[in-house]
């Protein structure tokens, strides 16, 4: 009793401290973002400053060629790394970087370097700056490196520019081990940019030979829960799982809607400031914030950027969310489902293909010939969606990510493409088209009436069908299937690698027609037609969330994957492993390695939430059940005392019902904890990773919802000054 009474004592101080927490002084009035945006990035303009011109043309050329960078202009770019940085007040560096476990990781060195006369000098050489090696032997690895080797690096990725962080100058890079494999997130993603970039090109120049580079570009949104700390600190299922394991619907939810671009309260307001305010300078371009749909969820979505540094700055904005929040005493919630019943939350990724001329490949433009540019990526990327499908799905694919696929709030785990009703209508157009060579008068009238009649802003822009996994947005496509916990590299590489596939692939088939004597614009024609002919069942136009839709998927053989261990087994069919392969993206031992990686991550989500669980029940839930029990047991027994036997009669049923219930209840909840408990004996002996995931998901996870229902049943029951955790009405409604 006692202990309650000083949690929900700390539960109240807490809240009202918060709530007249003062705003942090993290922002000059009289500054702009734009006179700081970016100061703490190594940028070109730093650069400038710091370096000779030779150092920073080397730089320049890495980024936009890829060349290498020897060892002298390495030097020279550390030392003014250094000079830069400890002008900002940076003591440390770290090689920061990716690995598999999905977050980011770093290891901070002082520049301080002792000096035998006694004194301290800063340092900092190109060598540190090109490669380190980090004592990396607890990163997952999936067996490609033994532990007692321990033998991986990290290597600078210039193309994604340096920054600080509080007092640490932070330099990207990737993780390999020393046998070359990759061991982290960026390589692959390096590797699929360059050949979306080699692919792209080669097609795009069919229409304009000033193209010589396409970058992917990323514009990411990300949802995500605010919790004030000490609810946070109060919830052990959130601190162990990120998400709530039971817990009650409140009275209120999202059923009014109400919360949705609503205004922002003020608490949170001062919280998106500064988190603002820290990614501005460190040149990560957020600029949209607002409420989401359920109570208590909020969303950045900056401007887009190059896909490695908008991946990077991805990565870099959560773990400033995370940190800012505990500035103002939050605790933000990354994870897809923290809260049943309560919408969850996903993270767009947005994306596109980017010219050197200024020309956004996925963008209608003014003329015909523009228009067959735009189409010839647009159907492209709908062809490698469709015949690709599968490998979307695993990109995807984790035991969080589960809870919101297909659970009617999100993109199911069917994949499909929406593009909107006037796109639709030119596709089908372009499907008639006769095969070979086109007559003179159907090519104008093609290219006046249906490619010139696109018009440059689409109606479908508005008309957005939230209920698609990957929808056309009117200059770009966006991935709305994507966890808002997930690293974005992964689908990116995923999406890149297909397209650049399926790119090499219509070169090659343009290619022969021509040589078959086909104008290139009758050759382009015809391998569209062929394309859209061939990919009409990866098309879906209805609602996403709907039984019918899981139907007619269905009846076209659509994949309808709810579960991530049997969506990771995409990763390894033939057909991927040879994309894999060919792309030259992952080899099959990485590839082999990562799928690895995800099932025993998989699987061990799924332990510690069951874990978690059971010792709620038994710690928290039932011990207060039964004391509350016993108080309404003590209270009938003096009523009995004191009451005349027909008034005892009379009013004692429902307490007694309620005797009894809250004994069923306990019942029912410690038996499925205890046959739980059982399945994961069964589980963990099994050897093989992969039936372990799927014994997991098949024989543990179906206990949690039989368990949850009888204890969110005593919930309502118990007092509510006894109930030891804090409720989903206090969570939700941040003040
Ligand atoms: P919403 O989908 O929430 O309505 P917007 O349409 O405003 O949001 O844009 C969402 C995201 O799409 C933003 O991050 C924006 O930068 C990004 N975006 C816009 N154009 C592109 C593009 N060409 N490539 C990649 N992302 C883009
Ligand atoms: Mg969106």
């Amino acid at each position: 009793m006692e202990k309650i009474y000083k949690m929900s004592q700390h539960r109240f101080q807490s809240l009202s401290e918060a709530t007249s927490h003062k705003p942090v002084n993290f922002l000059n009035p009289h500054q702009k973002s734009s006179d700081y945006y970016g100061s703490h990035v190594f940028n070109k303009k730093a650069m400038g400053e710091y370096m000779s011109k030779e150092a920073l043309d080397s730089v320049t050329n890495a980024i936009e060629k890829g060349e290498k960078i020897g060892l002298p202009v390495a030097d020279q770019v550390a030392t003014a790394m250094k000079a830069w940085s400890i002008s900002l007040g940076a003591t440390h560096y770290t090689h920061w970087f990716q690995p598999l476990t999905g977050s980011t990781a770093e290891k901070h060195d002082g520049f301080f370097e002792p000096t035998l006369d006694g004194f301290a000098i800063e340092k900092f050489s190109g060598g540190m700056l090109v490669q380190a090696e980090p004592d990396a032997s607890s990163f997952p690895n999936g067996g490609i490196r033994n532990t007692f080797e321990a033998r991986g690096y990290t290597a600078w990725d210039p193309t994604s520019p340096a920054f600080i962080f509080g007092s640490t100058l932070c330099i990207p890079t990737i993780f390999v081990a020393y046998t070359g494999e990759a061991l982290d997130n960026k390589v692959p993603l390096l590797r699929a940019l360059q050949s979306i970039d080699l692919a792209a090109t080669s097609v795009a120049q069919y229409f304009d030979k000033n193209i010589s580079k396409v970058n992917a570009t990323l514009g990411w949104e990300q949802e995500y829960f605010l919790v004030d700390e000490s609810l946070f600190m109060s919830r052990p299922d959130l601190v162990m799982t990120g998400r709530t394991l039971i817990g009650h619907s409140p009275a209120k939810g999202q059923q009014l809607d109400d919360h949705y671009f609503g205004s922002i309260p003020e608490r949170v307001m001062n919280y998106m400031r500064e988190v603002e305010f820290e990614c501005h300078k460190m040149g990560i371009p957020v600029k949209t914030r607002h409420n989401e749909v359920a109570p208590g969820q909020f969303e950045f979505a900056p401007v887009f950027e190059e896909a490695n540094i908008a991946v990077d700055h991805n990565s870099l904005f959560m773990d400033i969310l995370e940190k800012v929040a505990r500035r103002h005493l939050f605790r933000v919630l990354l994870h897809e489902k923290p809260f049943s019943a309560i919408n969850g939350s996903g993270k767009h990724n947005n994306w596109s293909l980017s010219t050197n001329t200024g020309v956004n490949l996925l963008a209608p433009g003014k003329t015909p010939k523009r228009n067959l540019l735009f189409l010839t990526f647009f159907i492209a990327t709908i062809k490698a969606v469709n015949d690709q499908a599968d490998l979307i799905r695993a990109a995807i694919a984790s035991a969080s990510n589960d809870h919101r696929l297909g659970a009617n709030e999100a993109p199911p785990a069917i994949i499909s493409v929406f593009i909107g009703s006037q796109l639709s209508q030119v596709l089908n157009e372009l499907e008639k088209l006769e095969n070979g060579k086109l007559s003179p008068e159907k090519k104008t009238d093609l290219k006046l009436n249906v490619v010139g009649k696109i018009p440059e802003i689409l109606l479908d822009n508005t008309d957005r069908n939230r209920t698609s996994p990957f929808a056309f947005t009117g200059n770009k496509f966006e991935l709305r299937a994507v966890g808002s916990t997930a690293n974005c590299a992964v689908p990116m590489t995923i999406l890149n690698m297909i397209v650049a596939d399926q790119l090499v692939q219509f070169k090659q088939e343009v290619d022969s027609l021509i040589e078959t004597g086909l104008k290139k614009e009758d050759a382009i024609f015809n391998i569209l037609r062929e394309y859209i002919k061939s990919s009409k069942d990866i098309r879906f136009e209805g609602d996403g969330y709907s039984k019918e839709w899981e139907d007619i998927a269905a009846k076209r053989g659509l994949k309808n994957t709810p579960d991530a261990p049997r969506a990771l087994d995409f990763y390894l069919t033939k057909n991927s492993v040879k994309l894999f392969e060919k792309t030259g993206v992952l080899t099959r031992v990485e590839i082999e390695a990562r799928y690895d990686i995800l099932q025993e991550e998989y699987f061990k989500n799924i332990q510690i939430e069951s874990r978690t669980l059971g010792d709620l029940v038994k710690n928290h839930i039932v011990p207060t059940a039964i004391r509350y029990q016993s108080v309404l047991s003590e209270n009938v027994n003096r009523l009995k005392k004191v009451l005349d036997e027909d008034v005892y009669a009379r009013v004692s049923k429902e307490q007694i019902d309620m005797i009894v219930e809250i004994s069923e209840r306990v019942s029912l909840a410690l038996n499925g904890v205890a046959q739980m408990t059982e399945a994961r004996k069964v589980a963990n002996k099994i050897e093989s990773t992969r039936d372990k995931s799927i014994a997991y998901c098949d024989s543990v996870k179906p206990f949690f919802e039989k368990i949850r229902y009888s204890v969110d049943k005593l919930e309502l029951m118990v007092d509510n000054e006894m109930w030891p955790l804090p409720k989903y009405r206090e969570m939700l409604y941040v003040r």
